[in-house]
């Protein structure tokens, strides 16, 4: 197998996977947005709630903000050792106060790890009329998105990669698959249609759909995938990639220890 950067920008990264396959691709895919943990709120404690909002929905919005994970990385609650989940080595405190009239943000979230803060302080929460108060403790835990969305640390996505196929003997050089195409990546070269760019090709087929002598078919390669990491800011998109990477191969040696043993 070939791996290939294309593009590696602020919380995305795009690879090529070449000589692979659609099992691999996916179990990549499932380990990244499954296994690789990140930490979110999982427990608030209210201690004035005047705002027209619940407290599980205000919780709820919570746990959904984003937070920066260390790298040094926490232990999770039950690997831990203390009971409750709530020592230094597992949890982060995250406290909130403010009284309206106010429109309370993310970044108003005072963490007791500096590292670990949401990724960005702009997030609304709730907004507050004069005299309401919010006052809370948020508990902060590292968890992998198999459990819930809130530790999920991105989307992960692939996608096969396109094949745009000519019968240069039926086409008639009309150019209709040109205008049918919504991103732009087909022109016409010497009367016949040329692609500028198949792995931005969505293949929607539009420009077959057009083509009157049926001289266009898109296929798609089944061993070679364009992957796509975007992370949701607590962790760089590379690393979630090579965490994804070291707990498969962690899953695959047990596998295969497990089954020497038969
Ligand atoms: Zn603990």
């Amino acid at each position: 197998m070939q791996v290939e950067i294309r593009k590696l920008e602020g919380n995305e990264v795009e690879l090529m996977l070449s000589d692979s396959t659609p099992a691999f691709a996916n179990a990549l895919r499932r380990a990244a947005m499954r296994e690789v943990p990140v930490m979110a709120i999982d427990e608030v404690e209210f201690k004035v709630n005047d705002s027209a909002v619940y407290d599980e929905i205000l919780s709820h919005r919570l746990a959904l903000i984003p937070l920066r994970t260390p790298l040094k990385g926490y232990a999770f609650p039950g690997e831990c050792g203390c009971r409750e989940g709530r020592c230094p080595k597992c949890s982060v405190s995250l406290t909130l106060k403010r009284e309206g009239p106010a429109t309370v943000l993310s970044g108003d979230l005072k963490s007791t790890d500096e590292e670990v803060v949401p990724v960005s302080g702009s997030v609304p929460i709730i907004k507050l009329e004069r005299g309401q108060r919010l006052e809370l403790t948020a508990i902060a835990r590292l968890g992998p998105g198999k459990e819930h969305a809130k530790w999920q640390p991105g989307v992960i996505a692939y996608k096969y990669m396109p094949v745009f196929e000519l019968d240069e003997k039926a086409c008639d050089g009309c150019g209709d698959c040109v205008k049918a195409c919504p991103v732009n990546i087909i022109e016409l070269v010497e009367g016949k249609p040329k692609i500028t760019d198949i792995t931005l090709c969505t293949m929607c087929r539009g420009c077959a759909d057009v083509c009157q002598p049926k001289a266009i078919r898109i296929g798609s390669d089944p061993t070679k995938f364009i992957f796509r990491i975007e992370s949701a800011g607590g962790m760089p998109p590379e690393q979630i990639l090579l965490k994804a990477m070291g707990l498969l191969g962690d899953k695959l040696d047990e596998f295969s220890k497990q089954v020497k043993k038969l």
